[in-house]
């Protein structure tokens, strides 16, 4: 079976998943425990934290939070700090984002505004920073785009947003970015949520980073885990199988970068331009490459593919439901609903080959061709 939709989730990396291991048969105390053995694990998990952070920010100004996965971590920045005035945040989020915006303007806790998208997927920066004003008190850009691959320039982005309110909160959803992209935290963004399940750690594992200076008030009450701001007993072996996962991944971010560049650019190239249109642009993410069968199902086509050993993705979060019928991403790109039921999201790792690329076109090729004959 080729798998090629790494962007819903990765295959967990196996040595990452065999170092951890010993937190399963041995070391499989509770952190909290006030004996040499819980204290040991507290250790441990400092230093899974300071490996996960020292990649991404400076660590004598950010700190790092475990959660249960990329959406509780946006949760948790959201329902910290939306809590006043307005939340601008962008037509191009996940729905961990979007939901939670969307409950706490239904709550009345706040206004939601969603800035629209250019034809390439990123935000419209001049349209977003219209929306920013002296009520804002929260500003929620995503890092990567998981349906089209888009990156926007989150730093340059929070700095201004800062410009026109320093008193905003600036969160990025960096789940699709984590491990994938070259980048370090300026001191503009203030929160950035990650995700294990996306770079070769499990299912149910994630972190919300912060700058220290901001006081961030729980989302989770209990036994005051993570310094009281995020309670509940720590998943200590998915925490050190992603801090092992991480080490991997980003020993070899940039040469994954290139190669994988490589490869989007070869699938495009095998791809039968009579069937399908490209819609991620060249200066997005290497890690996606969205493209639509337009006239036909992208559904249709995913099962068409599964059935000849191809794994992909589509544009739509739930297609058996009509009412998301389309990607309200990809039509806030600008295209059409035609467009839009075409989608097939092909998303890579640095796992695949160049030999599954070649032959995922043939069956992209071979699939597309048969249906548009059905179809006529
Ligand atoms: N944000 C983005 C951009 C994502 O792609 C995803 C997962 O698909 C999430 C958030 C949610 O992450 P998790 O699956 O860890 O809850």
């Amino acid at each position: 079976m080729i798998y090629l939709d790494n962007a819903a989730t990765t295959k967990p990396s196996v040595s990452a998943f065999e170092r951890a291991t010993e937190y399963v048969t041995e070391k499989f105390h509770n952190p909290s425990g006030m004996y040499n053995e819980g204290f040991a694990l507290q250790g441990e998990l400092k230093k899974a934290r300071s490996v996960l952070l020292s990649k991404l920010a400076d660590e004598s100004a950010f700190e790092l939070i475990f959660t249960s996965c990329g959406t509780e971590s946006d949760n948790q920045a959201i329902f910290s700090f939306a809590k006043r005035g307005n939340a601008v945040t962008t037509e191009g989020e996940h729905s961990a984002v979007t939901a939670a915006v969307t409950e706490l303007k239904n709550r009345g806790i706040i206004e939601a505004r969603f800035a629209p998208l250019q034809k390439d997927g990123r935000v419209d920066v001049n349209a977003l920073l219209a929306m920013v004003d002296e009520k804002t008190s929260f500003v929620s850009v995503m890092h990567v785009n998981n349906e089209i691959g888009a990156i926007n320039d989150v730093n340059a982005i929070a700095k201004l947003v800062k410009q026109k309110n320093p008193r905003v909160i600036f969160h990025c959803d960096g789940v699709q970015a984590y491990g994938k992209i070259p980048y370090k935290l300026s001191k503009d963004v203030d929160l950035y949520a990650v995700s294990a399940h996306k770079i070769g750690g499990l299912k149910g594992v994630g972190a919300l980073i912060k700058r220290k200076s901001l006081q961030l008030p729980p989302y989770i009450y209990g036994g005051g885990q993570e310094a009281g701001r995020r309670s509940g007993t720590e998943n200590v072996f998915g925490i050190m199988q992603f801090r092992y996962a991480v080490e991997e991944k980003f020993s070899t971010l940039k040469t994954d970068y290139e190669r994988l560049k490589g490869y989007r650019e070869q699938l495009w190239g095998a791809l039968d331009k009579e069937v399908y249109i490209r819609l991620s642009s060249e200066e997005g993410t290497p890690y996606i490459l969205s493209v639509s069968a337009r006239g036909l199902r992208g559904e249709i086509l995913l099962h068409m593919a599964n059935d000849k050993g191809l794994i992909v993705g589509t544009g739509s979060a739930c297609s058996s439901n009509a009412k998301h019928r389309y990607s309200k991403v990809i039509l806030a790109c600008g295209y059409d609903e035609k467009t839009a039921d075409g989608v097939l999201r092909l998303s890579f790792s640095p796992q695949t080959t160049e030999e599954e690329i070649l032959q995922a076109a043939a069956i992209l090729n071979e699939i597309g061709r048969d249906l548009a004959k059905k179809m006529k």
